[in-house]
């Protein structure tokens, strides 16, 4: 009966979530839509020209006010996915000041991530306005690389607390399984998810001497030994299958395709919309327009591709966990703990998940252990 209720729950919770957030996308898109065509974006254009003497400036300036104008407008659906939901569902442990911190962090080194990069773009909008969608890619692939290589030392931590895991004999297991798939075994450590959240995950992160795998205090002290190898067995298997870099090069090409085609679909309607050069910056929120678009059709194979490598990790796991029984445990255990509805509808699982159905993969889990 209390696991019916918790499906029930999971379901609701899952459904809701996946409305606001592509409400969320909806009203974006609609709002950058009407503000080009109402020509509200023509006269933001003309107005910062009028404050501001240098065009980087310009561009900055355009770019914040349109920005900080959708932000306002999207900002409650944010607040009602990111705090509300969570607490009615029972999945937070944060204060409304700790929540507000947090988003206040993230936008903050968001916005230091970004502000080189859209520099970098205006600037090549303008010199090379028949290439810049190529060199972009380049710099964009040069920027991946070296975020993945210092995000786990330079950013995570500024968002929480790491430490090395001290259980013993949690430690001999894992040294056992790390020993097999080459891994180091000192690229593993703790984290205080329980500040945030309910919720109980593990990931591995990093490229490079960065590579780690990160397993929240939530999994750590609610799991038993074997369940937590077998998740820890998990991620060696990215590690192994060298998921990280293929996620990379996949993305790469994904980049220059998509830069390449909205710079052929803006050449197109610039004209058609009486714009001017490709970097009038009345123009700019098409680019962002065709982009989504773009994204839209690209994220349900970036998803296949994603649910196959968790296949992959997860077959590892089954072969080189001392318990391989723990396995599927494991996974009804996190689902329930995280409200993940164990059955999503096939077509949300295709377009949405990036993780095979719970379902499926307790299933392909016990039809290995049957076999072995
Ligand atoms: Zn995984």
């Amino acid at each position: 009966m209390e696991q019916d209720n918790r499906e029930i729950l999971a379901k609701r919770y899952e459904r809701i979530k996946l409305i606001v957030s592509l409400s969320e996308s909806v009203i974006s898109f609609a709002l950058i839509f009407l503000f080009l065509v109402s020509g509200y974006s023509v006269s933001l254009r003309d107005w910062v020209q009028g404050i501001a003497q240098n065009r980087y400036l310009q561009f900055l300036l355009f770019m914040a006010i349109a920005g900080a104008g959708i932000s306002a407008i999207t900002f409650p659906l944010n607040f009602y996915s990111g705090f509300y939901l969570e607490h009615r569902f029972q999945l937070s442990n944060q204060t409304l000041w700790a929540w507000f911190k947090e988003k206040f962090k993230e936008w903050l080194v968001g916005l230091i991530i970004l502000l080189p990069l859209s520099l970098a773009f205006y600037f090549l909008l303008l010199n090379y306005p028949d290439t810049w969608w190529f060199w972009l890619s380049i710099v964009l692939f040069l920027f991946s690389v070296l975020l993945g290589r210092i995000a786990p030392q330079v950013i995570f931590p500024l968002f929480y607390k790491f430490e090395p895991i001290d259980d013993d004999e949690l430690i001999a297991r894992m040294e056992k399984l790390a020993k097999k798939g080459n891994f180091r075994l000192q690229g593993v450590y703790r984290f205080d998810m329980s500040k945030n959240t309910k919720k109980a995950n593990a990931a591995f992160t990093g490229l490079g001497k960065s590579k780690r795998i990160i397993i929240g205090d939530t999994l750590l002290e609610n799991y038993s030994v074997d369940e937590i190898e077998t998740v820890f067995a998990h991620e060696v298997g990215h590690f192994v299958h060298k998921h990280i870099q293929k996620l990379l090069f996949i993305g790469t090409i994904q980049t220059f395709a998509g830069f390449y085609l909205v710079h052929i679909i803006y050449r197109l309607l610039l004209q058609q919309m009486g714009f001017g050069a490709p970097s009038d910056l009345a123009a700019l929120p098409l680019i962002t327009l065709i982009l989504s678009l773009y994204m839209l059709i690209v994220s349900p194979i970036t998803n296949g591709i994603s649910r196959y490598f968790e296949r992959q990790a997860d077959r590892y796991a089954l072969r080189n966990s001392a318990k391989p029984e723990a396995f599927p445990r494991a996974l009804l255990k996190l689902s329930e703990q995280n409200l993940t509805d164990k059955e999503p509808h096939p077509l949300v699982e295709f377009l949405f998940h990036s993780h095979p159905s719970v379902k499926k993969r307790v299933k392909t889990a016990e039809e290995w252990l049957n076999e072995k």
